[in-house]
C-alpha cells in the first residue's frame, strides 16, 4: 500500500495522481487540497476518503465543512491548510500538484515531516532549489520528478549512477506558436494560447508553454535535480512530444525515454519507483507517427527561455523575480489586461528593476515574490 497526500488535487496532474489511484487500487489517500473547486473536491473526498482535505479560502471550507458532514474528514483552509496536508502522520510521499510558487511553505514542511517529493510544482525547485535539495539530503528524503521531461532523464539516468553525465537534452514542443513572428504573437488571443499541440495541462503551465517560459523553468528544475551546471543543459525543440528528454553520456551515447505525451506515466512512475506498473493507454506507434524531428529553439521570438537562461545565470533570487513576474504576468494575461507579448516584456522590466540577492533566504524569497507583485501592480 501507497500512502499519499495530494497538494492541487483538483488540477490537471492532481486529477491524474487520482486516476492512476483509481486504477491501481493499491494507494491509500490521506489528504486532498484545492484552491477553489469544492465541488470536485467534495466529490474526490467521497471517493478517496481522506482524513483532511484543504481548501484556500475559509468561507469555502466551511461550506464543504456543512457537505462532508456525513464523513469523518477535517476540513481546513489557508496556508496552514496546505502545511498540515503536507506534514501530517500517515503519508509516506506528498504529490506536489499545486500551481505556482505557493507550494514553497507546504513542500518544506513535507521534507522536514520526511515526507517523499513527487514533485510537479516546479516553481518551488525554480526559486528555491538552492535550499530544497539541501534539505532533501539533510532529511534523508526522495524527490522524484513528476515533469515530463525531467521523468525521462530521471529514467535515463537510472542504474548509471557511476556514470558521469556530460550533457541533459531538454526536450520541447515549441508550444502553439512554433514558427510564427514576433509581429504573428502581438495579437494572440487567450483562447489561441490556451491550445497547446499535444498537452492538455492547467491554464497556467499551458501558457508557460506559448511563452517557451515553461522550458526555461525547466532548465532551472534540472539543474537542481540532477545537479549539473547551466552549460550542461541543451534545450531542443521536438515537436510531435514523443522523446520526452535525453541524457548524452561521457562516451557519447545518448539514452532518450519516449512515449505518448500522457501525464500518467511520469505520475506513476513517480509513485511506484523503481517499479513500473502496467498503465492503461494508447502506445507509441512509430509507423503511425513516420516521422520525428529536431529543431533549435527560437529563443529571439520567445524572449521567455532567453530570460530564464539569464535568471538562472545570475542565480541568487533573480529566478524568483523571473518566477514570480511570470505569474502575475499570466494571470493578468487570463484576465484579459495585458497582450501576450506582456508577459515577457513584465518579467524583462521585473528583472532589470527588482532588488537582487545573491543568497537568499525561504523568507527573503517570500519577500521578493511580494516585492514583485506590488512593482508589477503599481507599474500594468
Ligand atoms: P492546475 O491549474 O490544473 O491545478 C492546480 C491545482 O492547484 C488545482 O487543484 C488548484 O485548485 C490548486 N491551487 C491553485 N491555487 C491554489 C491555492 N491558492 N491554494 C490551494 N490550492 C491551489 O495546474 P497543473 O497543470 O496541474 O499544474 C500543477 C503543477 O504541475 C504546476 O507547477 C505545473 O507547472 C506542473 N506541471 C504540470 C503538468 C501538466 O501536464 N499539467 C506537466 C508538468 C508539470
Ligand atoms: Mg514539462
Amino acid at each position: 500500500m501507497k500512502n499519499i497526500a495530494i497538494l492541487g488535487s483538483t488540477g490537471s496532474i492532481g486529477t491524474q495522481t487520482l486516476a492512476v489511484a483509481r486504477e491501481q487500487g493499491d494507494i491509500k489517500v490521506w489528504a486532498l487540497t484545492a484552491g477553489k473547486n469544492i465541488d470536485l473536491l467534495e466529490q474526490q473526498i467521497r471517493e478517496f476518503g481522506p482524513k483532511l482535505a484543504a481548501v484556500w479560502d475559509e468561507a469555502d471550507a466551511a461550506r464543504l465543512r456543512l457537505r462532508v458532514k456525513d464523513l469523518p474528514v477535517r476540513i481546513e483552509s489557508g496556508m496552514d491548510g496546505l502545511i498540515d496536508a503536507a506534514s501530517m502522520p500517515g503519508p509516506d510521499m506528498i504529490v506536489t500538484a499545486i500551481v505556482g510558487m505557493i507550494g514553497l511553505r507546504p513542500t518544506v514542511a513535507a521534507i522536514r515531516a520526511k515526507k517523499d517529493i513527487a514533485l510537479a510544482n516546479k516553481e518551488t525547485l525554480v526559486t528555491a532549489g538552492h535550499l530544497i535539495m539541501p534539505l532533501i539530503s539533510e532529511y534523508g528524503v526522495s524527490i522524484l520528478p513528476v515533469d515530463s521531461e525531467h521523468s525521462a532523464i530521471f529514467q535515463a539516468i537510472n542504474g548509471e549512477a557511476e556514470n558521469q553525465v556530460s550533457k541533459i537534452l531538454l526536450t520541447a514542443s515549441g508550444g502553439p506558436f512554433r514558427g510564427k513572428t514576433r509581429g504573428q504573437l502581438a495579437h494572440i488571443r487567450v483562447e489561441d494560447a490556451l491550445c497547446h499541440p499535444n498537452w492538455s495541462m492547467g491554464k497556467k503551465i499551458t501558457v508557460d508553454s506559448a511563452t517557451m517560459v515553461n522550458k526555461g523553468l525547466e532548465v532551472m528544475e534540472a539543474k537542481w535535480l540532477f545537479g549539473v551546471e547551466l552549460g550542461q543543459i541543451q534545450v531542443v525543440v521536438q515537436p510531435q512530444s514523443v522523446i520526452h528528454s535525453m541524457v548524452e553520456f561521457e562516451d557519447g551515447s545518448i539514452i532518450a525515454q519516449l512515449g505518448t505525451p500522457d501525464m500518467r506515466l511520469p505520475i506513476q512512475y513517480a509513485l511506484y519507483y523503481p517499479y513500473r506498473r502496467p498503465l492503461s493507454g494508447k502506445r507509441l506507434d512509430f509507423f503511425a507517427l513516420g516521422n520525428i524531428s529536431f529543431e533549435k529553439p527560437d529563443t529571439d521570438t520567445f524572449e521567455g527561455l532567453a530570460l530564464a537562461w539569464r535568471a538562472a545565470g545570475r542565480g541568487g533570487n533573480m529566478p524568483t523575480i523571473l518566477n514570480a513576474a511570470n505569474e502575475r504576468a499570466v494571470a493578468k494575461f487570463l484576465d484579459g489586461k495585458l497582450k501576450f507579448l506582456e508577459i515577457t516584456q513584465v518579467i524583462h522590466e521585473c528583472m532589470e528593476n527588482c532588488h537582487y540577492i545573491e543568497h537568499p533566504s525561504l523568507d527573503e524569497i517570500l519577500e521578493t515574490e511580494q516585492a514583485v507583485y506590488e512593482w508589477i501592480e503599481s507599474r500594468w
